[in-house]
């Protein structure tokens, strides 16, 4: 095989970039990673051939600095640029610099980027192309009363959109006239925030959608061919959270459409490369026959082309590259056919029990699905490496593939649970949950899906099983076994019974007590006392006999409790206990018996900032009184506006936060009081 490129270099982080790594070492090309302080050693900087730094942690003075990737394609001379997708891959400045530079951008022309870049332009061409779009308008004239007559006009709930949006930024559903205001107001601002540009248009909100998407290609001369369509329809917070492929009950009829609409709307633009097209699909009559309309063109690969690679069978970053260098497109719309079904999830480090509320922390324990038949993860991140405030907290991406969709289901359940991480907060109940949802199975998805369902996606946290509490207690006793074992192995008289790793110790009183708060806030009590054998556990008046049969390095146990073995992770810290068993991570936190529950260490009802941000807005004032649930704060965080509301009812005081102020992790914002 002749060498396309002899050298790329990847503008990304992540399980992005090490997935562009892989496939262009598979094609014999060389490759260059970029990386900013946080990720000195992220695993896309080891599976490349070089690595350069860029700069600190911040995406803007690393990622984001298209001056200093370009210096170093030139100086390592590379010979093209891979953008992965968000960062630079829809920078139209950066494709031109870098064409000018004699560097190929693996990607659409800067002109065709340009075009796609602004939601109403694209959609004004799409219009002129015979592009069937959402009603709406699309107008320059941004004044408030003029959007306000405009949305009156569409007629209630109306969609406001950045038109600079992505990634569900700067888009608010509006209901009813009255709280036109203050959405637009929060739109606006979001916009003005991450893109730089505060326009919006408005759109019809379209009561019961899918989205469903069309991967496209095309050679840059008037060749384009459709890779069938992914279905994205389980979304929160209008972001995607699983995707598949095909889309569930479409007919041949309808794919042959949309197919060959987005092909119309790819060679409007004179493409070149992968894109999305994005359809939203109204479904309040069911599938067959129902209008779609475009939403609009990603001018790059997506997060979900997994899926798509799983049922064609084709590697969308080779015939990226291959297009990129001048090669015809690898196959013909007849050559390409869709076998099997696949499911991709995002594993996140989120919390859903608070809105979906991204989180930071390391991943002491990581181990994703081994299966290599049906299932691909693709990831970023090891065990025990950070998720920081810095980037997107997607974890890893795992994708299922079956001979149809009810096998490819069965595979992801599987692989759903058999993934263990602890650390943080993550989606992964969350997910499993959707997947084993009967109207998921069903596939009677629309973009509604997760609030529909969200009780029964969203259980409250049941408490934790006695067998939960006795191995949380025998994690705990194991690792003090370790540490007299090791105690013992370092002094010189091995024998004296303080170190006897097997029951007696002087430090444990012949009973003890260890308390824990359970998932569901409950606390719990295990009382130790030391037996023949091992030790008696008694957990709300029941008793376990318990013996720990062998420990093993990283807190993985076999032990004995009541005559049955058990194996299960048990990470061990003096805040929490985390017990990873049987496919769940069950964290329990140690407390000192003054701990109430009730209160956290700040105090009764003290509101702090869930992550480092800026304060965008306060709603309240010292004195006033509020009802829970009722909004407080809007704190922007990880470029996302987050409302904080009172946990309960009360009185506002010590409200320390000013508009505009920068919050570290923690603060205490704001106090309600009784
Ligand atoms: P972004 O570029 O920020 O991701 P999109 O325009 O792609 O925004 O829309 C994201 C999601 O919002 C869609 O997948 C869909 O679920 C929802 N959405 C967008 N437009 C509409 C609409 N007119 N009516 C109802 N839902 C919509």
């Amino acid at each position: 095989m002749t060498r396309l490129f002899n050298k790329i270099l990847i503008a990304n982080r992540g399980e992005i970039a090490c997935r562009v790594i892989r496939t262009a070492r598979a094609m014999g090309i060389g490759t260059v990673a970029v990386y900013s302080d946080a990720d000195a050693h992220a695993l896309h900087v080891d599976l490349a051939d070089e690595a350069v730094h860029i700069g600190p942690a911040p995406a803007a003075q690393s990622y984001l600095c298209a001056d200093k990737i370009l210096d170093i394609a030139k100086r390592l001379h590379v010979d093209a640029i891979h953008p992965g997708y968000g960062f630079l891959s829809e920078n139209a400045d950066f494709a031109q610099t870098c064409e000018d530079a004699g560097i190929v951008f693996i990607g659409p022309t800067a002109d065709s980027i340009r075009k796609m870049g602004l939601k109403d332009e694209a959609k004004r061409l799409m219009t002129l192309a015979g592009v069937p779009v959402v009603p709406g308008y699309l107008g320059a004239d941004q004044s408030e009363a003029h959007l306000n007559a405009q949305a009156r006009e569409i007629g209630y709930p109306v969609l406001i959109k950045a038109v600079a949006g992505g990634g569900g930024k700067g888009m608010r559903r509006v209901d009813n006239e009255k709280d036109f205001a203050a959405s637009l107001k929060g739109a606006k601002r979001e916009a003005a925030g991450a893109f730089g540009n505060d326009h919006v248009l408005i759109e019809k909100y379209i009561q019961k959608p899918r989205h469903i998407e069309v991967q496209v290609f095309a050679d840059g001369r008037g060749h384009g061919v459709y890779l069938f369509e992914r279905d994205c329809s389980l979304q929160r917070r209008h972001q995607k959270v699983v995707e598949e492929a095909p889309a569930p009950g479409m007919s041949p009829a309808l794919r042959r459409k949309m197919g060959e609409a987005a092909v119309a709307a790819a060679q409007t633009i004179g493409y070149r490369g992968a894109g999305t097209v994005e359809f939203i699909v109204d479904v309040e009559h069911g599938l067959d026959g129902a209008p779609f309309y475009f939403m609009e063109m990603n001018t790059r690969l997506q997060v979900e082309h997994p899926v798509t690679e799983m049922i064609s069978g084709e590697d969308l970053v080779e015939w990226q590259i291959r297009v990129a260098a001048g090669e015809p497109l690898p196959l013909d719309q007849g050559d390409l056919a869709i076998d099997g079904h696949a499911i991709e999830v995002r594993l996140y480090a989120e919390d859903p029990s608070r809105d979906f509320l991204p989180a930071t922390g390391t991943l002491n324990r990581y181990r994703p699905p081994m299966d290599e038949d049906f299932t691909r993860v693709d990831t970023g991140v090891r065990e025990h490496d950070s998720i920081s405030v810095h980037y997107d907290p997607m974890i890893a991406k795992i994708i299922t593939w079956g001979e149809d969709r009810e096998a490819a289901l069965h595979h992801m359940a599987q692989a759903l649970s058999e993934t263990e991480i602890a650390g943080l907060a993550t989606n992964l109940p969350f997910l499993k949950q959707v997947i084993a949802h009967p109207e998921f199975a069903s596939g009677n998805v629309d973009t509604g899906f997760i609030p529909r369902h969200a009780d029964a996606l969203l259980p409250e946290a049941a408490p934790a099983s006695d067998i939960c509490l006795a191995l949380a207690t025998l994690g705990i006793l194991a690792a003090r076994e370790d540490r007299a074992f090791n105690e013992a192995a370092r002094s010189n008289d091995p024998f004296s019974p303080w170190h006897d790793p097997s029951g007696w110790q002087a430090n444990l009183a012949s009973c003890e007590c260890q308390d824990y708060i359970d998932g569901a806030g409950t606390s719990r009590s295990v009382k130790i006392t030391i037996t023949d054998q091992g030790y008696r556990l008694e957990i709300g008046g029941q008793r376990y006999d318990a013996q720990i049969r062998a420990h093993m390095e990283e807190g993985e146990i076999e032990a004995e409790i009541s005559g049955q073995i058990y194996r299960a992770t048990i990470l061990v810290n003096p805040e929490q206990v985390q017990v990873i068993f049987a496919g769940n991570t069950e964290t329990l936190k140690r407390l000192s018996a003054k701990f109430d529950p009730e209160e956290d260490a700040d105090g009764p009802g003290a509101i702090t900032a869930p992550m480092p941000g800026k304060i965008l807005d306060i709603l309240v004032s010292d004195g006033d009184f509020v009802e829970k649930g009722q909004a407080l704060l809007v704190l922007e965080a990880m470029k996302m506006e987050h409302t904080l509301t009172a946990p309960r009812d009360g009185t506002v005081s010590n409200l320390s936060a000013k508009t505009g102020d920068q919050v570290s992790d923690g603060a205490v914002l704001v106090t309600i009081s009784d």
